[in-house]
């Protein structure tokens, strides 16, 4: 079972990071190793889960989206009816309750969209834990509406003014906190990505998802998916569903990357599609770099996906096929967002209309009765404001968004 004992998946993966560092993240792989072992852990969380944040989520039968895609059978795993509106809570959760365990009494955490930040101010409310959330100032003007919620939370977000101002910018911030505070403060990671154990630890709170998938479908279909569908930022709400059916080596799993206004260096993000191998915080993985390794910006209308880096055990799905990417455009997954929100009545995040996007232009070519699983990570409430630029600038020439 992968990642093996340095925190490798294949030739990806690893601890790339400062040596005082290396202690913190040592500590970090045995208290997990613990808790995953002691009932207790395990029961706290699921009661949480269950309780607070609303878990079983649904697994629904979209049955007029399927109906306009022609002769297949869509299945949503509903993450958008969590708590706080998406799956990062899963993992702000898991890693909160393991923070306590650990005796630390702070949480630091970067956030691009805001998603993962409300996430870990509202799991560190919930907990009395102080909370600190690094963003870079272009994301705070995007995204102004989850700032106030997490310091409504009580949480203090502290803006990062380096390099674009952006999610990879405020993951720097994070780590040099984390380096002279690492004796009291727990650094909450909110995707499959960073150093050894982050990928492997953010990938069991997420596998939730795939695990509940697994039985709701036996129970809905009375078979295995043949098709998983997700999106991929740092892909942690992906590797949740693909996980728990990666053995299963006759399902086919897309993961679906942002595309940006074009695929050329800078109007994108779509790391395993265009990138190369590299390091970037903390981890060897997929990276979008120019020819002498810096990190290229990235652009992506869905603030979750607009990140040059990518999670190690994707890299390996990528490299071992296991898995395959694509990437979708913002003025495709705008209409995936309108598809969903016409023929259903559910309003997605930006980043899952994506994963529908590609959908929609797979399914003329799939066999008909193929079944197919796609997460929905979010709900689309953060969205309306970029939604409503979008109808400002084409409602007028078009009948679409
Ligand atoms: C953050 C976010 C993502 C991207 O993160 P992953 O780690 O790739 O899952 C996708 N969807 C939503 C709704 C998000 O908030």
């Amino acid at each position: 079972m992968l990642p093996d004992r340095t925190g490798r998946f294949g030739p990806f993966g690893g601890t790339f990071v400062p040596e005082t560092l290396m202690a913190a993240l040592t500590e970090l792989e045995h208290a997990f190793a613990h808790a995953r072992r002691d009932p207790t852990f395990q029961r706290e969380l699921r009661e949480l889960l269950a309780q607070y944040a609303g878990r079983p989520t649904p697994l629904y039968h979209a049955k007029r989206l399927s109906r306009a895609l022609g002769h297949i059978t869509v299945y949503l795993k509903r993450e958008d009816l969590l708590h706080t509106g998406a799956h990062k809570i899963n993992n702000s959760l898991g890693q909160a309750l393991l923070a306590v365990r650990m005796g630390k009494r702070r949480l630091i955490a970067e956030t691009g969209a805001g998603q993962h930040g409300v996430a870990t101010a509202t799991a560190a409310a919930l907990f009395g834990l102080e909370c600190e959330v690094f963003m870079g100032e272009e994301d705070m003007r995007r995204q102004a509406l989850n700032v106030v919620r997490m310091r409504l939370l009580g949480a203090t977000v502290t803006p990062v003014s380096s390099g674009t101002k952006t999610l990879k910018d405020a993951c720097n911030e994070a780590i040099r906190d984390w380096v002279t505070t690492v004796r009291t403060t727990h650094y909450c990671i909110g995707s499959v990505v960073g150093p050894h154990p982050y990928p492997l630890i953010v990938r069991e709170f997420q596998s939730v998802i795939g695990q509940e998938a697994r039985r709701q479908i036996l129970q809905a279909a009375g078979r295995l998916p043949d098709l998983l569908l997700a999106c991929v930022g740092g892909g942690s709400n992906a590797i949740g569903l693909f996980h728990p059916f990666a053995r299963d080596r006759r399902i086919k799993c897309i993961g679906v990357e942002a595309g940006g206004t074009a695929l050329t260096p800078g109007h994108h993000a779509a790391t395993l599609v265009k990138g190369r191998p590299g390091v970037l915080h903390g981890a060897y993985s997929m990276l979008l770099q120019d020819r002498w390794g810096q990190v290229l910006s990235t652009t992506s209308i869905a603030a979750g996906l607009d990140y040059p880096g990518v999670g190690p055990e994707h890299a390996y799905y990528q490299l071992t096929k296991r898995a395959s990417y694509v990437a979708v455009s913002d003025a495709d997954a705008l209409r995936g967002c309108e598809l969903l929100a016409r023929t259903e009545g559910i309003l997605p995040a930006l980043e899952p209309a994506h994963a529908i996007a590609y959908l929609q232009h797979l399914a003329p070519r799939l066999k008909r009765h193929t079944l197919v699983i796609l997460g929905l990570s979010g709900r689309g409430d953060k969205d309306v404001h970029a939604l409503a630029q979008a109808l400002d600038s084409h409602g007028r020439h078009s009948s679409r968004i």
